[in-house]
């Protein structure tokens, strides 16, 4: 007689994934065995700090109602004012995210600005929702979107740009947030990720908010977002 539990093993639902290697969302449905007749779909957006990006990705999931999830990111850096711990991003001590890191619990992770702060992707904001039929969006890095399309081929890349570098540093400055050190390595790091921008299957350039939004969702709506 069938033991339906050796599907379980064949399949077990918490593998950790090498990184690195290419999988399809839909191989991780089925290492769920879940029955969501849609898989939902990875969606990267990357652009350079003070582009705009969490503003912009604000309203893409006012817009896109409950089908698009933000996945919350796990960070060394300390909250700047305002940020809340579990919405904005998970806030971890160096040691809780190495320990983390350490047990396989991040798609990925990198260090970024060169630092000592670390930024990461935690499966437990992904797999679920996507085996649910969701459309997950990371906003991460170059790199860790680079990392992202390894192993998920499938995946939305969506790059924000600014009109330009002066009109960037002219954001980072109005934001008040960072020593002139910070700024100074934000722009080169923006240097850097602009080009890298034609890796993404789309560029955005962030002229106003409502149309850097309206692109997006028709970006999505193309690839299948239902409305
Ligand atoms: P901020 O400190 O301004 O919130 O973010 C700094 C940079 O880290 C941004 O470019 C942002 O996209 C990136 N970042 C945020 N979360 C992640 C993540 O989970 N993974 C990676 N690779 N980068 C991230």
């Amino acid at each position: 007689m069938a033991d339906s539990s050796h599907r379980d093993t064949d399949h077990p639902k918490r593998r950790i994934l090498p990184p690195f290697s290419v999988l399809s969302v839909s191989s991780v449905v089925k290492n769920f065995a879940m029955s969501s007749a849609k898989p939902g779909k990875l969606v990267v957006v990357s652009g350079p700090s003070g582009v705009g990006k969490s503003t912009v990705v604000r309203e893409v999931l006012a817009e896109c109602g409950g089908r698009v999830k933000l996945s919350v990111s796990a960070t060394t850096r300390p909250p700047r004012p305002g940020e809340r711990d579990g919405v904005d991003y998970h806030f971890l001590s160096d040691a809780e995210f190495r320990r983390r890191r350490e047990a396989g619990e991040f798609l990925e992770c990198i260090e970024v600005f060169g630092r000592g702060h670390w930024y990461g992707t935690l499966w437990d904001e992904v797999r679920s929702s996507l085996a649910g039929g969701k459309w997950v969006l990371l906003e991460i890095d170059v790199d860790g979107a680079a990392d992202v399309v390894r192993q998920f081929a499938e995946a939305v890349t969506i790059f924000i740009r600014p009109e330009s570098l002066a009109e960037l540093e002219r954001r980072l400055r109005s934001r008040q947030t960072d020593s002139e050190d910070a700024i100074q390595r934000r722009l080169a790091v923006a240097r850097h990720e602009l080009q890298l921008a034609d890796r993404y299957e789309y560029q955005v350039v962030n002229v106003t908010v409502p149309e850097a939004v309206r692109d997006i969702c028709e970006i999505l709506r193309s690839r299948g977002l239902e409305a």
